[in-house]
């Protein structure tokens, strides 16, 4: 790391950063929060096997910040946070969930707690044990279950929405579309596509997803990881992890949109964004257009009820339409012409917040 802990956490906004560990159950987790002026903190807990501490740290306070912006576009009253759990998926257990619901419960309030990459409704049913500060518990416990299947609606909104601005119409239909993951995600989102007659490919590290993706969509191919930017595609729909537009893979990508649900997909916003409009392709904010089980959760806080959810989630399309319009008139990079309309309004909220 060039920076220190507190240099990055001043560089890139955070309040709050938590350390949690217990030897018992084998717990490594950090909970990020980076901004609470619209609410409380809240974003899912990923399980991953992190190679060291740093890397997690990092992955924290990035997926931190990008919930600050997409609650604050979204609409919804909760501010920005993450937590991350370095583990390995065949390591979750009772007694981990247990604890890490403990700490959870510690921050009375101020983080919110919900699923995210290896994590699952059923986990969050261990951590509802603990504390009550956790959402996307399952439906039998009076929850809303996984937001997955909201994800995938409101990445498809952006997609269409993405795809109207780039050909004058929004119809999927023969558009050659890879989706890059085919996990919770990308399933529901490739069975949006294939049901709108698009050409689907897609590609994942786990073989029973690609397998589990084909029975259920048999139209689908699948194209090796090493050749993905090789493929001649219209979309390209990242709905695995971050980072993975860079100067490399932008500079052999052939499609003309990119919409996906995977968080972070910039691996530098103000080198890769611009880069994007330079090769004339249109990408679709991460943190816009994967909102929906954001939406989802936060619905859960309140009286939940699905219709209304799903419409909020379509507003992601008209959303989507404003924010390429203010990057074309402002002359500034999709990301940034999200992000300024998200820091305002968090700014806007604020001034109201300062006033009796
Ligand atoms: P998931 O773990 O269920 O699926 C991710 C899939 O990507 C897995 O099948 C995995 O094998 C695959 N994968 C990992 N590395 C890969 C690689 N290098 N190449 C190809 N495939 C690879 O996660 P998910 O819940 O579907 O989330 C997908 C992405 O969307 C994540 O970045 C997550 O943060 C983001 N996201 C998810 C939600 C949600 O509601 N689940 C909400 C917002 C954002």
């Amino acid at each position: 790391m060039n920076q220190s802990l507190f240099e990055m956490m001043q560089s890139m906004g955070h309040e709050q950063v938590v350390f949690c560990h217990d030897p018992h159950s084998g717990l490594n987790a950090i909970i990020a929060i980076h901004n609470t002026t619209l609410g409380p903190a809240l974003g899912g807990t990923r399980l991953w096997p992190y190679l060291n501490s740093e890397e997690a740290l990092i992955d924290a306070l990035r997926l931190s910040r990008g919930m600050t912006f997409k609650a604050a576009i979204s609409g919804l009253n909760l501010g920005g946070g993450k937590a991350v759990i370095m583990a390995d998926p065949n390591q979750k257990s009772e007694a981990l969930w247990r604890r890490y619901g403990k700490f959870v419960d510690s921050l009375n309030g101020k983080y919110i707690t919900a699923e995210d990459v290896n994590t699952a409704a059923r986990d969050m049913e261990f951590i509802a044990m603990q504390t009550e500060h956790v959402t996307g518990v399952p439906e039998y416990m009076g929850g809303s279950g996984d937001p997955s299947p909201f994800t995938a609606y409101g990445v498809y909104m952006g997609m269409k929405a993405s795809t109207k601005k780039t050909w004058g119409n929004d119809s999927l239909s023969g558009k050659k579309i890879l989706v890059q993951g085919v996990g919770h995600v990308g399933q529901y989102l490739v069975g949006h596509l294939v049901k709108e007659g698009a050409k689907v490919f897609i590609t994942d590290i786990n073989e029973a997803k690609i397998k589990q993706t084909q029975q259920a969509n048999p139209s689908v191919e699948y194209v090796a990881g090493e050749k993905i930017f090789d493929l001649d595609m219209d979309i390209y729909a990242p709905c695995a992890l971050g980072a993975t537009l860079n100067t490399e893979s932008i500079g052999k990508l052939k499609a003309k949109v990119v919409a996906g649900a995977a968080n972070n997909q910039l691996a530098d916003e103000d080198v890769h964004g611009p880069m994007l409009i330079e090769k004339g392709i249109l990408y679709a904010p991460d943190f816009l257009i994967n909102a929906g089980g954001l939406i989802n959760v936060a619905a859960e806080l309140e009286t939940y009820n699905a219709d209304r959810v799903k419409g909020n989630v379509e507003k992601i399309y008209n959303r989507s339409l404003e924010i390429f319009e203010l990057s074309e008139r402002e002359k500034i990079h999709t990301q940034a012409a999200a992000m300024r309309i998200a820091e305002k309004r968090i700014a806007d909220i604020a001034a109201v917040n300062a006033r009796l």
